[in-house]
């Protein structure tokens, strides 16, 4: 495939070769069978594979239940297809975007489900004058948010799922974010709608005036749209009174459907009926939104944040009143539990900071520039009524947009976090968002710490308090039946004190298979047939996403029916290669995937590549992880895990880029959990020869290098490169390097140390990488030269293999071979307390970090206490400031930085940044993901086309990067395969290591 190929183009191609259901893994549907006339129906995929049951069988709750199977729509008509075809097999249907909801509204035993992320997400028209914008219900709601930055708009909720939460999810389920004290909610934000019904009509909600020749004319008709108008007009008039009684007086409330919203009267004293309001919330149960019409908000050109910390929980939310009078557009509240969970997290750490020792919870206003004039004197004054004169004992304040981008990032990390705590019990989510007047906050938090007690559990705390939600999940083990039980006992006890101080029990994640039972509880009879109704009159037959919002009586929802973890499951626990101690396990460490779909997010961050290149589910961590955890549950086959289907589609396709080790919340780290499962692949199946070749890699160069430049030559022959592909399946279109005949070790023995023992400040082995050794001494001759001028003493040895190739390839045990065999070279230079160096950042990762699990060996604490990258060596012991540049050079210079995803995973990237910019040069770091290459992955043929498609995503940053720039930049990156795969795009150079931009800036 031509390197220009769009991401979009591979995607297609790899739809076609590798997700058709294969005859062998499962049997094609009967024709007339639901999956054949679906497929015959529609343009867009249809599949209804056990993977795929798998992968759509959860979302970010607690449920899973495998549905029949899943359509990737199109377009609208593909919708109104599939839902045609669903009606004539009586199959119930679920629409779905990224799948991130937390009461399991996308779990759906036996349906169709209706993928609109996958092509249904482009924002179609925005129109700034009036503030509004169309989009298809598959637009992420950062990427809605993106476009909108330049026109000064955006839509406000923000949930804090934001960065992967489609806006038909958003719809589903009334959504919301931290700014509801401003903005309100989804609901207020949607104006009109297209609406597939259960029937496959096509209808378009918008504001009627009730009685106007319009309303007449609708309800004239003699169709199902005509119907619905009647009845929800006849519903909510019957009911006023009840829904004015029942309905709680709240900023945010998502419980039932918004029958108090959807006739309003304007300001001239019009009726007037939107059908989108209730649509809003109605988690898929009504239609399924295939355009919505948007209101737009401004953006506020400056905010700064308060953040006040107590040291008693109560006492922070008894000061919620107050915080609301300051004139805040964000009052939320974090405890220590996150602020502990964070501190122990890889990737959060850095953002739990700032908070001082003794918080037992903390108050972070935000305020904006569109409500205060003046926003330091609103951080003042949060102070002095909140610290000064109130009981925080407290504040930080943040004015920059950095400074605030990391306390938000610590407060959106809360649910999340909390899922990595460990062991079984964990803070399950079912009762988590209900909502209560902001005053009446302290009781009932005293109430629910009450009921706590009673049912002997605890509970972390967070969220957004200033509009009286409050996330609480009880800490529980729901694989044991009397936690369960217990789960149930507490929602029906929370429902009654919710109920008691005039609140809902959902005030952000709706209804789900998690609440809808107590919906009769807290609407009454009246109202509950009242929805009954209504479902009717949309969905005569009830097949739009059952048992969600509403029930009929002989389906009642139960809130321990289709638990992910109930007192059935059980997992296997293999016997591993690698030791899964620290992470509790390997099914722990798979279990801990909660579905939160962070993994799906394509802004910032690593992780995921594969899914920023597919955007398809099985190539997110959380697909991954749910088929794992499938087949050690015995969901499916565990011997399923050692086919060939499941090697190449769900473990070969993840790079072992180590994005999910940091970025994931809970530490999924999929790179290890696939080295394992491929060790036991290998010990079952065998090896192949190209993952010999690539095991043995360093052979293979030392060889190379051996015949140089007879090697070189060989591979330029015409037909070698075919040949290559035909016989170990490397890609004829990638570029391969280049081998020297005099390397690294041989240029460094034959020149030995410049610098006496007794002058040298420090001794250090280089590291003589593959790469660095055979191909590009250039580097290691780099490294050698700075870190002599740095007064340190170095010696570069003849060295085995870390083992990272061998362990790429999921050979562990010859990965610790040599690891064993490279810790018996290095004991004598650790012994005399010389640190290890590495210019190849996979390798520097691969004795930190694989060796911990790899070798039980009390020499690895050592290495990996010695062990860093030469930048990082360099910055760690302020090593460059003794040193010279060219001022001249470095100034004229301006670098544009891609960190290696290994770097990143062991947050180190930022080393080199350091050290150039003291150097003197400009340096702008990307913020990059993964390249691509993975090692060997971008060389194998079957794999090249996914690693150009994430490579071109870096491509695009670069460019983006240098657009944005103007000006000439140079590309530098540490690792090897990221320098090949840039120096692969057309127009790029092969980029420089940062060590070698230091040594050609060097004063001699
Ligand atoms: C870590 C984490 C943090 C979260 N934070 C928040 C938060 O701050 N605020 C908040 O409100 N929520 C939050 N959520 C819940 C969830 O992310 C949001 O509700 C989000 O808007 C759902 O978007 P989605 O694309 O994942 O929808 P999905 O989960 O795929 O679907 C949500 C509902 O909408 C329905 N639906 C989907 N598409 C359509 C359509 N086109 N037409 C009709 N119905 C449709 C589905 O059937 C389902 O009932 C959080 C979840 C997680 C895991
Ligand atoms: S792998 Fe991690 S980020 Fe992805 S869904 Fe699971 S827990 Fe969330
Ligand atoms: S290692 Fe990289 S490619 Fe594999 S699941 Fe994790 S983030 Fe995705």
């Amino acid at each position: 495939m031509a390197a220009e190929d769009s991401v979009d183009t591979i995607v297609e191609d790899r739809d076609r070769e590798r997700y058709q259901p294969s005859p062998e893994t499962e049997p094609v549907e009967p024709s007339g069978s639901l999956a054949a006339a679906l497929q015959a129906a529609c343009d867009g995929a249809v599949r209804f594979d056990e993977y795929t049951r798998v992968l759509y069988a959860t979302d970010g709750s607690i449920y899973s239940a495998q549905p029949a199977g899943v359509v990737f729509p199109r377009d609208v008509e593909d919708v109104r297809a599939a839902v045609r075809v669903a009606a004539d097999h009586n199959a119930p249907v679920v629409p779905r975007g990224a799948g991130t909801s937390l009461a399991g509204q996308t779990v759906g035993p036996g349906c169709v489900v209706l993928d609109l992320s996958r092509h249904m997400d482009e924002i179609q028209a925005i129109d700034p004058d009036e503030q509004t914008a169309v989009v298809q219900p598959g637009v992420v709601q950062d990427d809605l948010d993106a476009a909108l930055e330049s026109h000064g708009l955006r839509f406000a909720p923000d949930p804090a799922s934001s960065n992967r939460a489609t806006i038909g999810g958003g719809i589903g389920n009334n959504s919301t974010g931290a700014h509801s004290v401003r903005y309100g909610i989804t609901d207020a934000y949607v104006e009109e709608c297209a609406v597939v019904l259960a029937d496959g009509s096509l209808i378009h909600t918008r504001d009627v005036v009730l009685d106007s020749p319009e309303w007449d004319r609708l309800v004239s008709k003699d169709d199902r749209e005509a119907a619905i108008y009647r009845t929800v007009r006849a519903l909510v008039e019957d009911n006023a009174d009840e829904i004015e009684a029942r309905y709680p007086d709240l900023k945010r409330s998502v419980s039932g459907y918004n029958l108090q919203k959807v006739i309003r009267t304007d300001s001239e004293g019009n009726r007037i009926i939107n059908l989108s309001k209730l649509l809003v919330g109605a988690e898929g149960t009504l239609g399924v939104v295939v355009e919505a019409t948007l209101s737009l908000v401004t953006r506020p050109d400056e905010t700064a944040l308060a953040v006040c910390c107590y040291d008693d929980l109560l006492e922070a939310l008894a000061a919620v009143p107050e915080a609301l009078d300051l004139e805040a557009s964000a009052v939320e509240l974090m405890d220590d539990e996150v602020f502990r969970l964070a501190a122990d997290s890889a990737e959060y750490a850095e953002y739990a900071e700032p908070i001082p020792e003794g918080t037992e919870a903390a108050l972070m206003l935000e305020f904006d520039s569109e409500v205060v004039d003046d926003l330091p004197d609103a951080v003042a004054a949060a102070t002095t009524h909140l610290v000064d004169e109130g009981r925080a004992f407290e504040s930080l304040e943040a004015f920059s947009p950095a400074k605030q981008d990391r306390l938000w990032k610590l407060r959106k990390a809360a649910i999340p976090l909390l899922m990595s705590m460990e062991g079984d019990p964990k803070p399950y989510p079912f009762v988590e968002d209900a909502s209560v007047p902001p005053e009446e906050l302290a009781e009932y938090v005293a109430g629910f710490q009450e009921i706590l007690e009673t049912h002997d559990t605890t509970a972390a705390y967070f969220a957004h308090a200033g509009v009286g939600t409050l996330h609480i999940r009880p800490v529980l083990n729901l694989k044991d039946g009397d936690d369960v039980e217990t789960m149930r006992a507490i929602a029906d006890d929370v429902t009654d004190l919710v109920a008691e101080h005039n609140g809902s029990f959902s005030g952000e994640h709706g209804d789900g298979l998690a609440r809808t039972e107590f919906n009769p509880k807290l609407y009454g009879p009246q109202l509950w047939d009242a929805f009954k109704e209504l479902k009717s009159a949309f969905d005569p037959d009830w097949r739009l996403n059952p048992g969600n919002v509403v029930y009929r009586g002989e389906n009642s929802t139960d809130i321990r029916d289709h638990l992910r973890y109930g007192p059935e499951y059980a997992s296997l626990e293999p016997r591993t290669t690698l030791d899964f101690d620290e992470e509790g396990g390997f099914s722990h460490l798979v279990e801990l995937c909660n579905g939160c779909g962070t993994c799906r997010q394509t802004g910032s961050d690593v992780m995921c590549p594969t899914y920023r290149a597919t955007e398809e589910e099985l190539t997110t961590t959380r697909g991954r992880a749910n088929l794992l955890r499938a087949a050690i549950s015995g969901e499916i086959d565990p011997d399923e895990l050692y086919s060939e289907q499941f090697q190449s589609e769900v473990l070969d396709l993840c790079i072992g880029c180590k994005g999910c080790q940091s970025d994931c919340p809970t530490g999924v780290d999929l790179a290890k959990l696939k080295a394992e499962v491929k060790q036991q692949y290998h010990d079952r199946k065998g090896t192949s020869l190209r993952e010999q070749l690539f095991a043995n890699v360093d052979r293979l160069a030392s060889l190379g290098s051996t015949v140089a430049p007879l090697a070189n030559r060989a591979t330029k022959v015409p037909g070698a490169r075919t040949a290559l592909e035909k016989t170990v399946g490397i890609a004829a279109e990638r570029s391969l390097p280049t081998f020297q005949r005099e390397t690294l070790v041989d240029w460094y023995g034959a020149r030995g140390p410049q610098l006496d023992a007794d002058t040298a400040t420090a001794g250090v082995v280089l590291y003589p990488d593959t790469d660095t050794n055979y191909s590009n001494p250039a580097v290691g001759k780099a490294a050698v030269e700075v870190l002599e001028a740095a007064g340190v003493r170095v010696a570069v040895p003849e060295l085995g293999p870390t083992g990272r190739a061998a362990y790429s390839q999921g050979l562990l045990e010859a990965a610790a071979d040599q690891g064993r065999a490279l810790l018996d070279d290095l004991e004598p230079y650790l012994e005399r307390g010389w640190a290890v160096l590495f210019v190849e950042p996979s390798d520097a990762a691969m004795v930190v970090d694989e060796y911990r699990s790899l070798l039980d060996d009390e020499r690895v604490e050592t290495l990996a206490a010695n062990a860093f990258g030469v930048c990082e060596y360099l910055d760690d012991h302020r090593l460059d400031e003794a040193l010279s540049f060219d001022g001249a050079t470095t100034a004229d210079t301006r670098l544009t930085f891609h960190g290696h995803c290994h770097q990143k995973a062991r947050g180190a990237d930022h080393h080199a940044v350091g050290v150039l910019r003291r150097a003197g040069y400009p340096v702008e770091p990307v913020d990059s993901g993964c390249c691509g290459m993975a090692g060997s992955f971008g060389y194998e043929a079957d794999h090249y086309d996914l690693s150009r498609a994430i490579g071109s995503i870096l491509r695009d940053q670069l460019e983006d990067h240098t657009r944005r720039d103007g000006t000439e930049t140079t590309v530098v990156a540490p690792g090897t395969s990221c320098r090949t795969q840039i120096g692969d795009f057309e127009g790029y150079d092969r980029p420089t290591h940062p060590v070698e931009m230091l040594a050609h800036a060097l004063e001699t």
